[in-house]
């Protein structure tokens, strides 16, 4: 029989997960039983529209094998079974696997260390952390011919034509010899399986099965001195179902305890950190459903991108129907893992239509409340926590004020933070209204890099002498999510660059006003000076110890610009800037002084103030080379 060879990359991970000394390594037969459980949710999935299948409820199987004598561990499942070509796409490539997941998580040259593999499903393969070598016996729903897939893990497998009396598969593991330092017969103990049965599996809801090891008295035919029949005791095997099957969703608090339900979130989605938030859901309404979801506390790899897949797995009458049902979970709370089990669905239908079933519609409705609801549950009770799943999803919910044209933008903006420059810390927008002095009519922010660079800012300077707070907006969407929001309890957002009256006091409007007169002339000869670059200078408003800053007039502001400069694509709109000056400020002075004397300098000096507005916005300077000279010039 031809030996076909693993692919190079399965082979690379299979030998790390041959010869890490893991020491979880009875985690091998939760992958197995949960591959049976897979296979058994997708016959009886089919069994709800064919006939043919001929099994319901109950029929639908695990049962696990000790062979002490053949040294041999077998998991058997009446479940969907395999085609010869399923068997080889499915574990002939550790691509298609759970294992895939694991690879994903290492550098390509690294051998991991032991912790990390705990953390990811590592499927099948884990069958050759306990075995010398794993057979695969399966039928596939529908087929008459049976197949065996055979390995040693090291160098490649067999596929082989075989028998099988119904349909599922059998995988049979043959365990590795005991040495001195390991141990592998213990998995041939019934307690020690029934116990990692219990452990790992205990909520699969298919019946898992073993032969359980009992005894009975039995009458001897000797007899005792007295004549009597001498009672001896025989040993026997009573098939029984191992695990308790009720899900943990649709078990009580009582029952189970929320650690429990930690526990199996960890295991179930491979996380290594508790969910920052449980919801546990027995809703009796409409549509009755149980729900069990978890707020995960930090985003997983490549959450942001287009690939992340959003859903919550869907049950109905015990049956998996959609492992992730994404018209489940609103885009701004795709963050939410877990199970709804509704036993109202409608389930004659196909999967298509039953993502559109009205019922639906209303449980993804009642979940989106339930987890705001969590979410401001946490906000309030426990800070850090909160804080923690902002740093890794709050951009997630900024995206959600700004999409679908703010339609989410009431229910999501109690929940968003930002970091406050005199609290240095971040804050809610209730926060922010609160802590508002009375003559204070706006919500002030800024945008910039860092909130450090925020705070350095001239306009920050203003706001911060009227004993006002600035919020200091550092990601790119947050310009979009102020001007999405337009208000927040009554009060108006407000850029820190705005000239508004509350921030410019009539004197200082004055001033300017009068400064802008009296200096008209140069004002014009530095916008010549500086041609299309901007358009317009004028005397500012706000600034007080510095000598200039940029602004911007229209509806995209400097921020917005640098946005759209990052984005791919020519033509990207562009601010239209204002140069201030500040009329009170010495460079001011000489600048004026240098019009009236040498216009020569007084050009020079036009765009030493331009590049510094420029640097000071964080915008790239137009030519670098020429302000270098410029500031050098002034050095003689
Ligand atoms: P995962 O289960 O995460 O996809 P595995 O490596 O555990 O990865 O399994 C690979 C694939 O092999 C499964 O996706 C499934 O299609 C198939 N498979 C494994 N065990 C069984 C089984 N008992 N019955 C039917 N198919 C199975």
């Amino acid at each position: 029989m031809e030996k076909k060879e693993f692919k190079t990359e399965s082979k690379r991970i299979l030998d790390m997960m041959i010869n890490s000394v893991y020491t979880h390594r009875e985690i091998f037969l939760r992958e197995i039983i949960s591959n049976a459980s897979d296979a058994l949710d997708k016959l009886a999935y089919r069994a709800l529209t064919d006939d043919s299948v001929g099994l319901s409820g109950d029929d639908f199987r695990i049962k696990i094998t000790l062979d002490k004598d053949a040294r041999t561990v077998t998991v058997s499942d009446n479940g969907i079974g395999m085609t010869a070509e399923e068997l080889e796409n499915n574990l002939g490539v550790i691509a298609q696997s759970g294992s895939f997941r694991f690879k994903n998580g290492l550098d390509s040259d690294k051998v991991p260390d032991v912790d990390i593999i705990g953390q990811f499903g590592v499927g099948f393969y884990s069958a050759f952390m306990v075995s010398s070598k794993v057979s695969v016996v399966t039928k596939a729903f529908g087929s008459d011919q049976a197949f065996c897939w055979e390995s040693d893990g090291s160098d490649g497998y067999t596929v082989s034509e075989s028998t099988r009396s119904g349909f599922g598969t059998d995988v049979i593991m043959h365990l590795k010899d005991d040495s001195e330092e390991e141990n592998y017969s213990e998995f041939l103990d019934f307690y020690r399986i029934r116990e990692l049965i219990k452990k790992y599996s205990d909520y699969i809801r298919f019946p898992i099965v073993m032969d359980v090891p009992k005894s009975r008295a039995v009458e001897s035919d000797e007899t005792d001195e007295d004549g009597k029949k001498k009672t001896t005791y025989e040993s026997y095997t009573e098939e029984e179902t191992v695990n308790s099957r009720i899900p943990i969703w649709k078990r009580s608090r009582e029952e189970v305890p929320d650690e429990d339900c930690v526990k199996f979130y960890k295991e179930k989605y491979y996380e290594h950190e508790d969910p920052v938030a449980l919801i546990r859901a027995d809703v009796q309404g409409l549509v009755s459903y149980k729900a069990l979801l978890f707020i995960p506390a930090s985003a997983p790899f490549g959450y942001y991108s287009r690939d992340f897949e959003k859903g919550l797995s869907l049950y109905s009458n015990g049956v998996m129907i959609i492992d992730k049902c994404a018209d489940l979970l609103p885009d701004h709370f795709r963050f939410v893992k877990g199970i709804v089990d509704s036993d109202d669905l409608s389930l004659n239908i196909s999967r298509e239509l039953l993502q559109h079933d009205r019922q639906l519609k209303v449980i993804a409705s009642s979940l989106e409340k339930r987890i705001k609801r969590e979410l401001k549950n946490l906000l309030e009770n426990d800070r850090e926590k909160y804080e923690k799943f902002f740093t890794a999803f709050g951009l997630q919910l900024k995206y959600g004020v700004v999409n679908d044209y703010g339609a989410h933008k009431e229910l999501l903006s109690d929940l968003l933070l930002f970091r406050s420059m005199n609290k240095k810390a971040p804050v809610t927008l209730a926060e922010y209204v609160a802590a508002m002095p009375e003559d204070q009519k706006h919500i002030y922010y800024a945008c910039g890099e860092s909130a450090e660079k925020i705070e350095a800012l001239p306009q920050s300077e203003r706001i911060r002498d009227k004993g006002f707070d600035l919020l200091c907006l550092t990601d790119d969407v947050d310009q979009f999510v102020m001007e999405m929001l337009g208000k927040f309890e009554e009060k108006d957002f407000k850029s820190a660059d705005a000239d508004d009256d509350e921030l410019v006091g009539s004197d200082e409007k004055e001033k300017a006003e009068e400064a802008e007169k009296t200096s008209a002339d140069l004002l014009a000869f530095v916008k010549e000076t500086l041609g299309d670059s901007v358009s317009a200078v004028r005397i500012s408003r706000k600034l007080k110890s510095h000598p200039v800053c940029l602004s911007s007039e229209g509806g995209i502001t400097i921020e917005m610009e640098k946005y759209f400069a990052t984005l791919p694509g020519d033509n990207k709109p562009k601010a239209d800037r204002v140069l201030e000056l500040n009329a009170g400020h010495e460079a001011f002075a000489a600048l004026s002084a240098a019009f009236e004397n040498d216009r020569d300098t007084a050009a020079k000096y036009a765009r030493i103030l331009y590049s510094q507005a420029l640097l000071i916005a964080g915008l790239p300077l137009e030519n670098p080379t020429e302000y270098s000279d410029l500031v050098c010039g002034l050095m003689k």
